[in-house]
C-alpha cells in the first residue's frame, strides 16, 4: 500500500502511544527512535529509516512535537553530516557514525574553510597522511562553527598532493577531543563568538573515517555544501511544559545548541520586526517608509513561494540543486534591505546599543550581522557563479590550475 500522510500520522501515533516515556533518557527515546525507523522516515529501512518518501520527514517531526514528543537532535549533524555518510558511506562508517548522530551522542562541526580557501575551497592545504592504521592531520581551518562544542569534524584534508585539486582531497570524521586539536574563538563586530580557528598538530584520524573513497572528497563535500545551501534558519524545538527527564534533556540540548546561534535571526534582517520597528519610531505614516517597508515584505513573500515550491520538488524525491542557490541569494537581500529598511527607520539610534536602545540593542546587532549572510556557506558571488554555469549554461569561469598537480599550482 503506498504511504499518504493520513496513514503516516496513524501509524505514527500507534507507535508513539506505546512508546513514549518523558521519564526516560533522551538517548533511550531516539535510540527507540531509530529502531524503529520513524528518525529520519525517508531513509532506508537499513538505516533507520522506513524508505517513505521525502514529505514524511517533516510530517513525522511535526507530528512528534504534537504529540508532546522529542525527535532527532538540532545540529550540523543532523543537517550536513548524516545525510553526507548517508549518501557516500562506505557501510562500515555509516554503520558507526549514523547512530550517535540520530541519539544526539555525538554532535559535529564543519572543518572546510582555511585561511587561503574559502570560495576556492578545492585550494586547501591542511594534510592527512597515512600512518599505519591512523592518517596525520597538519593545517588550520577557520570560520568553523560550533567547533568549540563538538565531537567530531567533517573535515577536508589534502592526501594526495600529486593529484589535482580537485582529486587529492578526502573527506575524514575527525575526533575533536585529541591533543592535537585546537580550537581557537574569533571575535566578531556584534561581539559574539560562534566560530572559530582550528589547528591541527599531528592530530590522528582513524583510517576507517573515510567518508566515500580516499582521493574522492570533493564529490562528498558537494553533497554537505548542497544541504547547507537549504538549511535556511532553524528554528528551536518547542517541547510543552511539562516535564520529564527526556524532556528537560532535549531543552537543554537545544539551549545549548542555539546559544551559539543566538544572533543568527539578526542575521537574517529581523524582517518580523519592521512594522513594529516603524510604529514604534512614529514613521509608520511616512510614505517612503511605507514604500521601503512594502516592497522588503514583497521579497520575503515571493522568496517563501519559491521555498515552497522548492520544498515540494524535494518532498517528491529530488535531490537539492540548484533552488538551494537562488534560496540562498534571495535570503542575503532580504537581509540586506531588511538592515537598509531599519537604518531609514532608526536613523543615527540605529548605531545604539544596550537595553535602553531601541528593542534592546536588536537593531543594532542586525545592522552589524547582516553581513554575515552573504558569506557563509558560499558567497552571493558564488551562488551567481553555480547559477550562471549550471543552471543559464553561461561559460564556465577560466580555472588554469584546474588539471595540475596540486603541488604546482600557485596559491593564496
Ligand atoms: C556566519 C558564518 C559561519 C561559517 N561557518 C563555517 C563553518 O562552520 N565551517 C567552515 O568551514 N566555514 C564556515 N564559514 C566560512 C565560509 O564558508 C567562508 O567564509 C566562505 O566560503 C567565503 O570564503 P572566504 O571567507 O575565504 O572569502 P573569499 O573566498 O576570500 O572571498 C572574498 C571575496 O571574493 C569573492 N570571490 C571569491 N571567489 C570569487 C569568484 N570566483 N568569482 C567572483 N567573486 C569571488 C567573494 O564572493 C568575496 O566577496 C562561515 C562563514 C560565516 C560568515
Amino acid at each position: 500500500m503506498t504511504a499518504s500522510p493520513e496513514s503516516v500520522r496513524a501509524e505514527l501515533a500507534g507507535w508513539v502511544g506505546p512508546n513514549w516515556d518523558p521519564g526516560r533518557a533522551l538517548r533511550d527515546w531516539r535510540e527507540l527512535l531509530a529502531a524503529a525507523g520513524w528518525a529520519v522516515p525517508s531513509w532506508p529501512e537499513r538505516w533507520y529509516g522506513r524508505g517513505l518518501p521525502g514529505w514524511a520527514d517533516e510530517l513525522v517531526a511535526a507530528e512528534l512535537t504534537r504529540l508532546g514528543a522529542v525527535g532527532t537532535p538540532v545540529g550540523l549533524g543532523m543537517a550536513l553530516a548524516a545525510p553526507t555518510i548517508l549518501a557516500h558511506g562506505p557501510d562500515q562508517v555509516r554503520e558507526r557514525l549514523l547512530r550517535p548522530i540520530l541519539t544526539g551522542e555525538h554532535t559535529w562541526c564543519q572543518l572546510f574553510s582555511e585561511p587561503g580557501a574559502g570560495s576556492d575551497l578545492a585550494g586547501l592545504s591542511t594534510s592527512a597522511v597515512l600512518d599505519g592504521d591512523e592518517w596525520v592531520v597538519n593545517g588550520q581551518k577557520v570560520w568553523n562553527t560550533s567547533a568549540q562544542h563538538a565531537d567530531f569534524g567533517m573535515l577536508l584534508a589534502r592526501t594526495d598532493p600529486a593529484a589535482p585539486k580537485h582529486h587529492g582531497i578526502s573527506y575524514l570524521a575527525l575526533p575533536m577531543h585529541q591533543p592535537g586539536v585546537q580550537v581557537r574563538p574569533l571575535r566578531q563586530m556584534n561581539g559574539r563568538a560562534s566560530f572559530n580557528e582550528v589547528f591541527f598538530t599531528n592530530a590522528r584520524v582513524p583510517k576507517h573515517n573515510v567518508v566515500g573513497t580516499a582521493g574522492e572528497g570533493w564529490r562528498v563535500a558537494l553533497t554537505t555544501l548542497a544541504h547547507e545551501r537549504r538549511f535556511g534558519a532553524m528554528r528551536p524545538p518547542r517541547y510543552d511544559e511539562r516535564r520529564g527527564r527526556a524532556l528537560d534533556e532535549a531543552r537543554a540540548e537545544a539551549a545549548a545548541h542555539f546559544a551559539v546561534y543566538a544572533w543568527y535571526p539578526q542575521r537574517a534582517g529581523r524582517v518580523d520586526l519592521v512594522i513594529e520597528h516603524a510604529r514604534a519610531a512614529g514613521r509608520h505614516r511616512d510614505p517612503v517608509i511605507r514604500q521601503a517597508i512594502a516592497r522588503l515584505i514583497t521579497m520575503q513573500r515571493v522568496s517563501q513561494w519559491t521555498a515552497e515550491r522548492a520544498r515540494a520538488e524535494r518532498a517528491s524525491g529530488r535531490q537539492p540543486g540548484a533552488e538551494g542557490s537562488i534560496g540562498k541569494l534571495a535570503t542575503s537581500n532580504i537581509a540586506r534591505e531588511a538592515a537598509r529598511v531599519h537604518a531609514m527607520i532608526a536613523g543615527a539610534a540605529g548605531l545604539l546599543t544596550g537595553p535602553a536602545s531601541a528593542f534592546g540593542g536588536v537593531i543594532a546587532e542586525v545592522l552589524v550581522s547582516v553581513p554575515a549572510q552573504s558569506i557563509a556557506g558560499g558567497t552571493d558571488e558564488v551562488q551567481k557563479n553555480i547559477l550562471a554555469e549550471r543552471m543559464l549554461g553561461l561559460p564556465a569561469e577560466p580555472r588554469p590550475d584546474k588539471d595540475l598537480p596540486f603541488s604546482q599550482t600557485r596559491r593564496g
